[in-house]
């Protein structure tokens, strides 16, 4: 059994349900699991010595001026698109468009695009504070292995992120009214399938498990009627969650309307997919009734609000949400919308964003704090993370308040975490006991192999598309 004890922590902000803080305070973990939490005098009385004999653990982190914070939980992400920043033909184009062009250059990914895309998400993530990340893989183009997402799921094994990769499909392509093309998509026969595959090959139920499959067909504009109706038909008797974009664009609203008659929401509650087992991401065009019956239903709700901005689609009603009870997480989104898998960073822009849209008073650090973590485990089914409490995880960051960024904001050093700073990356990140980042360093990935990898195979991916549709993407 391996014994860790974190000692002089400036300030642990808990996120339990007293939003407890502890100064100069410590943590005692046992192998994975959070056993003791107190003063740093108390712990070092209970573990550094036994009869004044030596220590009883093996590793102690000394976290002078360091903010200790239960690991973030990331609740939507496309890790692909790590691949896909910043493409000159995509920067300012809304959703609807900005997706027609990069189906052409998502279907030139490689089972090595896959891996060394999560490769860089991941390892972003792991350095910006977060320790549980969900994916959502939705590109199996025609001519590709049929496995693609098992690459992401070697790499994240492999990194030991805390992952749950979401089974993503698309069925309705452009010849049937969606606006894939039609060698992106799949039958669902096909993706049925490979969702009862993955799930009976990888889905831990079990509590501290370190990896969860879910199912998310992709959109309303991508995924047949009878794809997410057998989806979530399939996932409830498999005991597994449902996830989708939802609300994110007018453009959206319009084809559900045009398309279905209904607007999205009312579409997707007539296929059965509201309930405490689903969340969707986005969630920014919704009225007051249907924000209640998120709440009624339970009904999770995956902010992304640097992808909104980017996008220009909007800013979600969170403040209302959080009002009416809905359970709301915080997520990065994709790359290729965000340009950045930075989890600190999406804090803040949280933080930032909804005092314009609701006020300056309705966006307080500690709800932030709280959709990060604990709104995050609640709409993955966890009740084993999202908090430092005994019993919990050992999912820990430790952010280091001593640079020239904090200087001078030390008043209130949680809050400085999302209000100051002049960088992102965290001291230390622990996940299941690991430590995977020390000194604001990956130890489990070679950042600058990745990179150059990384590099090389986005510009490959332009090239060949380029070849195929004419279009030059390094043009605006
Ligand atoms: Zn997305």
């Amino acid at each position: 059994m391996s014994k860790l004890l974190i000692k002089n922590v400036k300030v642990i902000a808990t996120v339990d349900n007293k939003k407890t803080r502890i100064e100069n305070g410590a943590i005692y973990i046992e192998d994975n699991v959070i056993k003791d939490i107190g003063s740093t005098t108390d712990l070092e009385r209970k573990y550094l010595t036994v009869n004044r004999k030596p220590l009883t653990v093996h590793q102690i982190i000394d976290a002078t001026d360091k903010v200790a914070l239960p690991g973030l939980i990331n609740t939507h992400h496309h890790l692909y698109q790590t691949l896909n920043r910043n493409i000159p033909a995509v920067q300012d184009v809304e959703l609807f468009d900005w997706i027609r062009i990069l189906y052409e250059i998502w279907r030139e990914i490689t089972p090595e695009g896959v891996y060394v895309s999560a490769q860089v998400g991941i390892g972003e993530l792991l350095l910006t504070g977060c320790t549980t990340t969900v994916d959502q893989f939705y590109i199996f183009p025609k001519d590709k292995p049929k496995d693609l997402i098992d690459y992401e799921i070697k790499a994240a094994k492999e990194i030991g992120i805390r992952f749950h990769p979401c089974r993503g499909s698309m069925s309705l392509g452009k010849s049937k009214g969606g606006l894939p093309p039609d060698n992106l998509v799949q039958s669902e026969e096909e993706i049925l399938k490979d969702s009862e595959r993955l799930v009976s090959k990888y889905h831990d139920p079990k509590e501290f498990s370190m990896l969860r499959i879910a199912l998310a067909p992709c959109s309303p504009f991508s995924v047949t009627k009878e794809l997410l109706r057998e989806t979530i038909n399939f996932a409830r008797k498999k005991k597994v969650r449902c996830h989708t974009h939802i609300a994110e664009t007018l453009d959206e609203e319009k084809y559900c309307f045009e398309t279905h008659k209904m607007r999205p929401l009312a579409y997707m509650e007539s296929l059965g997919w509201l309930g405490g087992d689903v969340w969707f991401a986005h969630g920014i065009h919704l009225n007051d009734e249907e924000i209640r019956l998120l709440s009624k239903t339970k009904t999770g709700i995956a902010h992304c609000p640097t992808s909104n901005l980017r996008l220009g689609s909007g800013i979600a009603p969170v403040r209302k949400m959080l009002d009416e009870g809905v359970a709301v997480s915080l997520a990065v989104d994709g790359s290729a919308s965000n340009d950045s898998s930075n989890m600190l960073g999406e804090l803040r822009q949280c933080l930032l964003i909804h005092r314009i849209k609701s006020g300056i008073k309705s966006m307080p650090v500690d709800d932030v704090l709280w959709m990060a973590t604990r709104g995050g485990a609640q709409i993955l089914g966890r009740d084993d993370i999202g908090s430092i409490e005994v019993g919990k995880a050992a999912d820990i960051i430790l952010i280091d308040t001593k640079k020239l960024g904090y200087a001078g904001g030390m008043h209130d050093p949680v809050a400085a975490i999302l209000f100051s700073g002049d960088s992102h990356i965290v001291d230390t990140t622990i996940v299941n006991g690991k430590i995977l980042v020390q000194n604001g360093k990956l130890l489990n990935l070679d950042e600058e192999k990745v990179i150059d990898k990384a590099n090389k195979i986005a510009s490959e991916m332009l090239k060949q598309a380029s070849k195929k549709t004419g279009i030059d993407y390094l043009k605006r």
